[in-house]
């Protein structure tokens, strides 16, 4: 009853031909009655996503598109920012939240994501809110309380009916970019238990509408026993999502 999520980070990577190159590879190598099954959305730099709207809009693409980040201000003298209503305005489906890069290198706190992710649920869209827990955490073993507590505090103050438009992504800081990826093991272990807590605080219902992806080093060989997984409902990937091919047969194979 979930649709599995295979979402591109693109991070800061990429020129915009060779962004606009890469959409149209991943749309064209897909065929239109894969997107009723998957759904595929890439995030781009801010910069791309004009671009990436025409060419969705014009050729009717099925693939879905978002932002990396957002204001958490509505509008007014942030230089800099860019609020949820103007991606929203550029019909983003999704916008990462509280991505650990953004919460190592810029500081953001979970009060802050939680901000984000109110911004982007009031203009319609799915936050996607990243949780996970960096390698010191899980070798004291301290990952699941740690995600956990991510979670509830980038969900403070949601509406309870809003809860369901939010997506989760269990990204376990050491395996981002390393190539090291969680088994599928221990990525459900993580998932169940963001379910589970969901499910205490929002009831059954909602926690089995929301989506939780696991993310970190997936690639085409290991998407396939990820998703077999109970909770765990497709993927954030980062390097992997800049080659069209690999992007597609990961895709593909969720
Ligand atoms: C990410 O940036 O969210 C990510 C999971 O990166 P990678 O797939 O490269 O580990």
């Amino acid at each position: 009853m979930r649709q599995v999520l295979i979402a591109g980070n693109w991070k800061m990577n990429l020129n915009h031909l060779e962004a606009i190159a890469l959409v149209q590879k991943i749309a064209f190598s897909l065929p239109e009655k894969y997107f009723a099954k998957v759904e595929v959305a890439v995030l781009p730099p801010f910069v791309d996503i004009r671009s990436i709207q025409t060419l969705v809009d014009g050729d009717k693409l099925k693939l879905k598109y978002g932002a990396q980040d957002v204001s958490r201000y509505e509008s007014g003298a942030y230089t800099g920012e860019t609020s949820a209503a103007m991606l929203s305005k550029l019909g983003c489906s999704y916008v990462t939240v509280g991505h650990s890069e953004r919460r190592e290198y810029h500081a953001e706190s979970d009060d802050l994501v939680n901000a984000k992710v109110k911004a982007v649920l009031k203009h319609e869209m799915s936050p996607i809110l990243c949780v996970g827990e960096k390698l010191d955490v899980r070798e004291a073993g301290n990952h699941v309380e740690h995600t956990t507590e991510q979670l509830i505090a980038g969900l403070k103050g949601v509406k309870t009916d809003l809860v369901s438009k939010v997506v989760v992504a269990y990204e376990p800081v050491w395996a981002i970019g390393t190539g090291r990826v969680a088994t599928p093991q221990d990525a459900q272990e993580v998932c169940g238990a963001i379910r589970a807590r969901l499910a205490e605080k929002y009831g059954q219902e909602i926690a089995d509408a929301v989506r939780v992806l696991y993310g970190g080093s997936v690639k085409s060989g290991n998407i396939g026993d990820l998703v077999k997984q109970d909770d765990i409902d497709g993927a954030l990937v980062g390097g992997a999502s800049l080659d069209a091919e690999e992007f597609t047969k990961l895709s593909a194979m969720a």
